[in-house]
């Protein structure tokens, strides 16, 4: 074949909604339509090819397989039935009795309670660093390190991890470097391309996008992807048809949705940031943010997640009592614009003064971006603001 006959690569925007193997023939659907069965017939006198719903092979979770493994740039993915299902499978697919996990200490609440109250059960010992401080990482590092464990952007600051030193110091080691990867999308961020092993998503985030479905997705390759699965079929993490099949109709959407998360929290974040009852603004698509060159250098939007500090506990509070569009809700990641206040949700377990050393004082409000007019969001903040 001459080359100018090879395909070329398809842009996210198109591998989003065709990624994965699709029907071409006359009268197929052009939907894959929903297999909401957990039985299909078998061939007589074969073992080969058992379908059932938790191996994690129903036609529905495997279009979405195939098309997040095409989004991430790995070989192949597996999805689960949720993030924190994916995060935990795809650690324990990494991980034995004896071996060292480092984390970084920025992630996830949910995560930092399954390494810190399951972990140790299993016989894996976990050590938490804080991820700014990239020289501490190396003195860490024990013979027994497997699996470096980071998020990026981090919840609720927003603030960017530089993955190149991380990567390099696991790569030198032979150590797994997984990125939960949550917060980016594959449209803004791909972690593979900077050097990560494994990328890990809340699918009930942005990949669905609309509120409406728990999943969670592991990316990696063929031969990881595999263990993940096993370990998903044993501890019964896969997701039901229904789920893989909304979240194939999500991921459709997913690089117009992100593009206009993207352009609606750039366009709320320079506007809070001209506002005098507005304390400090936190997004790393501002020039004053710590990381606004990071993020500048490795990722292909700031994405829809920013925050905000106003001058109290009572001040936030007014402010969420007159708010008519934004809504009080703990998730993020959806077309509907959401707030929530970290002191009662991800950070509730820390005292006031821990919080605010974790750059979290009482009147921070973390602000997930949906895709309504920006100008309809900024007049919802101006007059909750007055
Ligand atoms: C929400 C979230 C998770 C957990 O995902 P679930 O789908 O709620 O289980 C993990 N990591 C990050 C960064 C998240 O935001």
């Amino acid at each position: 074949m001459k080359d100018s006959d090879e395909p070329k690569p398809l842009s996210p925007a198109t591998i989003a909604i065709h990624g994965g193997t699709a029907a071409r023939h006359v009268d197929a659907p052009v939907v894959r339509p929903l297999f909401q069965s957990v039985n299909f017939i078998q061939e007589v006198g074969s073992g080969d090819g058992l379908r059932y719903p938790r191996y994690g092979n129903s036609p529905n979770a495997e279009i979405v397989q195939e098309r997040m493994a095409a989004l991430e740039g790995t070989e192949s993915a597996v999805l689960l039935s949720s993030g924190m299902g994916a995060v935990a499978c795809a650690l324990i697919a990494l991980l034995r009795p004896g071996d060292h996990l480092i984390a970084s200490s920025t992630i996830y609440g949910g995560v930092t309670a399954l390494l810190t109250k399951e972990f140790p059960s299993l016989g894996i010992d976990v050590t938490f660093i804080d991820p700014f401080e990239t020289r501490v990482w190396r003195k860490r590092i024990r013979k027994t390190t497997r699996a470096v464990f980071v998020e990026s952007p981090v919840n609720p600051t927003c603030r960017v991890l530089d993955l190149k030193p991380i990567s390099y110091l696991a790569r030198e080691h032979g150590i797994a470097l997984v990125v939960d990867s949550t917060f980016a999308s594959p449209i803004n961020f791909r972690p593979i391309d900077h050097g990560a092993d494994v990328v890990v998503h809340s699918a009930t985030k942005y990949l669905n996008g609309h509120h409406d479905v728990l999943g969670g997705v592991v990316c990696g390759t063929a031969s990881y992807v595999e263990e993940v699965r096993q370990k998903m079929m044993l501890w019964g993490q896969a997701p039901d048809p229904f789920a893989a099949w909304l979240l194939e109709r999500g991921l459709k959407t997913l690089d117009v949705r992100i593009a206009r998360h993207n352009e609606n929290a750039m366009a709320v974040a320079e506007w809070c940031n001209e506002q005098d009852g507005i304390r400090r603004v936190h997004y790393p698509g501002l020039p004053d943010h710590p990381d606004y060159a990071v993020a500048a250098s490795q990722m292909r939007g700031f994405g829809g997640m920013m925050a905000i500090e106003l001058a109290s506990g009572a001040a936030a509070e007014r402010f969420l009592a007159k708010l008519r569009i934004f809504r009080h809700a703990p998730s993020l990641g959806g077309v509907d614009s959401l707030v929530s206040e970290p002191r009662f949700t991800s950070h509730a377990h820390l005292t006031r003064d821990a919080r605010a050393k974790a750059g979290i004082p009482d009147g921070f409000l973390r602000l997930s971006i949906g895709i309504e007019s920006a100008n309809d969001l900024i007049g919802d903040i101006e007059q909750a603001l007055h």
